[in-house]
């Protein structure tokens, strides 16, 4: 499979979606981009202005945080996906609404399946909530978790840590612990994981 060509399809399909009513007050839709063949996909929560504007996940000042961790253990942001729960920038930047949640899952759900990866990781409560609904991230970050055979890592939201010197501390050594799975993500061996209890737990 093409898999860059199956992902720009997606993303055209993204840019003409009218399935809530996020588009109206938009410039650019923000399907998401990096390697296709990439086996760790970051998930976000959902544009912002910069976002907006260039039609690019994570280019503002959260966004160069995250490339920065990145960075200091070696990975390129091109080098793995960068996506969003939310395709189209909520307006002044609120939090998303349940049902523009439900309407733009499709989209994320069709680009994990193209691109199938080994490892996810969440930033922030939103992406967190597609796995595990009633988890608090500040008991989960930075523990690889397995929920239906999907190795999940959750991450704070980088803006969370532009906010706060302890959450950036946290943030930081997440990315260090997981610097191993991170750049290695076909090695992670699932059966020590521990599987999330299946009450917490989505259907995705
Ligand atoms: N915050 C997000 O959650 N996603 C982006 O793309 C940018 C900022």
């Amino acid at each position: 499979m093409d898999k860059a060509a199956v992902l720009n399809s997606i993303s055209e399909k993204i840019a003409n979606c009218r399935r809530c009513n996020l588009w109206k007050e938009t410039t650019h839709s923000v399907p998401g981009e990096g390697n296709p063949s990439s086996k760790v996909v970051f998930i976000g929560e959902g544009p912002g202005y910069n976002e907006d504007k260039l039609g690019r996940p994570f280019v503002g000042r959260a966004g160069k945080l995250l490339d920065k961790v990145l960075l200091s253990i070696g990975i390129l942001r091109e080098d793995v996906f960068i996506t969003n729960i939310i395709k189209h920038r909520p307006p002044e930047n609120r939090d998303p609404e349940s049902g523009e949640i439900t309407a733009c899952k499709i989209w994320l759900d069709q680009q994990l399946e193209v691109i199938k990866p080994k490892v996810i990781i969440t930033l922030g409560r939103y992406s967190l909530e597609r796995y595990i609904p009633k988890a608090k991230i500040t008991n989960m970050h930075g523990r690889p978790t397995l929920v239906k055979s999907q190795v999940v890592i959750p991450m704070y939201h980088p803006a969370a840590a532009l906010r706060s010197t302890v959450i950036l501390e946290s943030f930081k050594q997440d990315f260090q612990r997981n610097s191993e799975i991170l750049k290695y993500p076909e090695k992670v061996k699932t059966d020590e994981l521990k599987e999330e209890d299946s009450d917490q737990i989505s259907l995705f």
